[in-house]
């Protein structure tokens, strides 16, 4: 197992580094002006992408791109230490095409969609002239299960008509949104396993019935390309709108999510450094009763616990890219809790080691002069997107207790007998 990036993520490494110095920090005053504004998206970004493009620096997440699409191929190892850097300015990522949620529908559309869905949908995305949104959750069940859904799709003739409510659809707020893919329950799904009762449906953005209800403020924060509710009122599209089998939705869903993942926690994991810098910083000018707070133990122990946890959640987070980039190789069950294991510990990192920025900032670490409150509120948020903290300790528990199920019994099994549990192997003599 070896994590180290190969020499062309190496370089694509620095040129993004130097490339976020030289032309997306000078403009991020402008950019939060600008939305402040209600200016979304800033009337600079089309250039910023236009010249990120050019150089190359494009959709740099997606291994499996062919030929004549854009994009740098990185395996999911290289690419995140990339997500890593981008990080750090949040909105980063969308002047390299590599933003959520388009880069997990661009790699659901890469696999499963026609070659009409693909030239509607996949090019403009690819070539970052459009936006989409991912339409699961709903507010009136339980979504962390998505067997839950009620959202419906029934067939009608050569047409999918849908009927239900959406909420926290992030990025249906962006003026460039054209495509929801909407997780549906099937009209006809009565019988069917539970698993296999839902179906992806591609609706246009503009399709009569699909209306905006409003834009959900996250704790107080109102992202610009939003978290939305969404109601469809007998949404009809042409049966050719339907992504993969029907009732294929569910796998599909999980499909998603893997390298996604990896993305949101290595821009976590950037967040983090950034915060964990911003406060060794500040604890090093700021004095309180006679010296700096640097030289307090309780910050260097604040300090010190922020950089280990980082470099733990790093290695995890790697771990799991790798494991990606195995395919079939790996074993699915594992790759699958190890996915699970890293969203729930960037989420948890955030939160700690932000919130220890902020102590250390005190008042100020509050306010909106300094990034630390954007990123605890992001990382508040975290824990509940793409699904709480609890499901995914349920996914590594279920992993860790099939395993040790498949032991019970034969030869695999670690304790047979009392003995041995009173004599570990190592004490005996
Ligand atoms: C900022 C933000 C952006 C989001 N973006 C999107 C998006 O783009 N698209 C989309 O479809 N959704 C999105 N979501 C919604 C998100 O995916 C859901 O909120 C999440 O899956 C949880 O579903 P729920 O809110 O219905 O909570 P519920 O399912 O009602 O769960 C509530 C609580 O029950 C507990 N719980 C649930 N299951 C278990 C279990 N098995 N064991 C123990 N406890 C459990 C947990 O504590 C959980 O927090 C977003 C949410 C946020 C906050």
């Amino acid at each position: 197992m070896d994590f180290a990036p190969s020499s062309l993520a190496r370089e694509l490494h620095e040129r993004l580094t130097a490339f976020m110095d030289r032309y997306l920090l000078p403009y991020n005053a402008a950019w939060h002006a600008a939305v402040a504004a209600g200016d979304y998206p800033p009337p600079f970004l089309d250039d910023l992408k236009a010249l990120a493009l050019e150089e190359g620096l494009w959709n740099l997440f997606l291994p499996t791109l062919r030929e004549d699409e854009p994009g740098t191929r990185l395996c999911n190892l290289d690419y995140a230490p990339l997500a890593e850097a981008m990080g750090r300015l949040p909105w980063a990522a969308e002047v390299f095409n590599c933003q959520a949620p388009d880069t997990g529908n661009i790699e659901l559309l890469h696999r499963f969609a026609t070659p009409a869905q693909r030239a509607r949908w996949l090019q403009p995305l690819l070539q970052g002239q459009t936006r989409s949104a991912f339409a699961m959750s709903e507010p009136d069940v339980a979504s962390s299960d998505p067997t839950n859904l009620q959202t419906t799709v029934r067939r009608e003739g050569d047409a999918l008509v849908l009927s239900g409510r959406k909420w926290f659809i992030t990025g249906a707020a962006h003026p460039r949104c054209r495509l929801l893919i909407v997780l549906c329950r099937n009209a006809d799904a009565d019988g069917a396993s539970s698993h296999a009762r839902h179906s992806m449906v591609l609706v246009p953005a503009d399709a009569p019935g699909v209306s905006i209800v409003r834009n959900i403020s996250v704790l107080h924060h109102h992202a610009p390309e939003g978290h939305c509710e969404i109601l469809l009122q007998g949404v009809r599209v042409p049966a050719d709108h339907l992504l993969g089998d029907w009732g294929a939705g569910f796998a599909m869903a999980q499909a998603r999510l893997g390298p996604g993942r990896v993305h949101h926690c290595m821009r976590t994991i950037g967040q983090c450094e950034l915060a964990l810098r911003l406060a060794t910083e500040r604890a090093l000018e700021r004095t309180a009763f006679g010296k700096p707070l640097a030289e307090q133990a309780n910050v260097q122990e604040w300090l010190a616990e922020s950089r280990i946890e980082i470099d733990q959640a790093r290695l995890l987070v790697l771990h799991a890219a790798w494991l990606l980039d195995q395919g079939d190789a790996a074993d699915a069950r594992q790759v699958r809790a190890q996915v699970a294991a890293i969203k729930l510990v960037a989420a948890r990192l955030q939160q700690r080691v932000v919130d220890r920025a902020m102590q250390i900032f005190g008042a100020m670490g509050l306010s909106p002069d300094t990034p630390l409150a954007a990123f605890w509120t992001w990382g508040r948020a975290l824990r509940l997107m793409d699904g709480p903290d609890e499901v995914h300790l349920r996914t590594v528990a279920r992993h860790e207790l099939a395993r040790a199920r498949a032991g019970l019994g034969d030869s695999g099994a670690w304790f047979t007998t009392p003995e041995q549990m009173r004599a570990p192997p190592h004490l005996s003599t």
